[in-house]
């Protein structure tokens, strides 16, 4: 089991006029291996919430276990070099965080702060770069010659770069073009399937969750609303509705079928499976 939330409650500026309860005692366990979708309304503690998973932020109360690691109460962990390793995060507009004159000193930058040596620290670099759609042309380039995508997929190689155990990445596709997002979207993916990687992704879009997430944990307030998987989360029409987010085209188009009276029990994820239901009921 490689992530077990056990009773996590966070609180921000504790004992202060200022004080929040972001985090509510979260019981939560994440599959390893598999890509989980952490949705919910904005300000409902999804960051918070992922934050824990590399000590960025230690529980106020309750504990983290991060395969064999434990993030206790009140306390960075003594081994949090080895979790900053293990857990990679990649925050929304990672791009803003290149700072380097090259794309390779900046990919390079995470391996070495890790102790590698600048020419184990370049090779790392030459093997990531194809594996997120770029070539050696890019490695001498400033990110600032690049588009908003590849300054992303540079960003993302910086994390990539350190082969974490866990990615988890803060809504990866927000203000990219169609696609753009649907490069990033099969590159996590392919990073779980190949590599069997646990990837945790914090999203509004439904398309996504149905198209590459395995698993849904809804949060609401600091809590757990709904911790399944992708199939059952889709016949919850009451979940989808008080999310208040667009539910797949898919589901919609099912939702509305059935509204008019077609017999629809369930909702079908794939559209070979909904003309096939269909066709027969004509
Ligand atoms: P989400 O990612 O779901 O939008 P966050 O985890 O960012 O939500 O925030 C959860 C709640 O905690 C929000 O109400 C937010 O205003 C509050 N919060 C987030 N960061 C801070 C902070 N640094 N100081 C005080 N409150 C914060």
């Amino acid at each position: 089991m490689p992530i077990t939330y056990e009773k996590v409650t966070y609180e921000y500026n504790q004992g202060t006029v200022f004080s929040y309860l972001a985090l509510d005692q979260v019981d939560l366990q994440l599959q390893e291996g598999t890509i989980s979708a952490i949705i919910g309304k904005t300000g409902s503690g999804k960051s918070t919430l992922v934050q824990h998973l590399n000590a960025l932020l230690v529980p106020s109360k309750g504990s983290v276990i991060v395969d064999t690691i434990r993030i206790e109460e009140q306390k960075k962990p003594k081994n949090w070099k080895e979790l900053r390793k293990k857990v990679g995060i990649v925050f929304q507009f990672p791009e803003y965080q290149l700072f380097e004159e090259t794309i390779e000193k900046d990919i390079i930058f995470g391996p070495k702060n890790f102790g590698c040596s600048e020419e184990e620290a370049k090779q790392k670099c030459k093997a990531i770069l194809p594996f997120v759609g770029l070539d050696e042309s890019y490695l001498e380039k400033s990110p600032f010659e690049l588009s908003g995508g590849q300054k992303r997929k540079v960003a993302i190689a910086g994390i990539l770069v350190m082969n974490p155990d866990i990615l988890v990445l803060d809504e990866p596709t927000a203000g990219l073009d169609p696609q753009s997002a649907k490069d990033m979207m099969d590159l996590f993916v392919r990073y779980n399937k190949e590599y069997h990687k646990t990837v945790i992704i914090v999203t509004h879009d439904m398309e996504h969750v149905l198209n590459y997430c395995d698993h849904v944990v809804v949060i609401d307030k600091g809590k757990v609303a709904m911790d399944c998987s992708k199939e059952e989360f889709f016949q919850d029409d009451a979940i989808l509705e008080s999310l208040e987010i667009n539910p797949p085209a898919i589901i919609e188009l099912q939702k509305r079928l059935k509204q008019k009276g077609w017999k629809i029990d369930n909702y079908e994820l794939c559209f070979e499976k909904v003309i096939q239901k269909l066709s027969k009921e004509v």
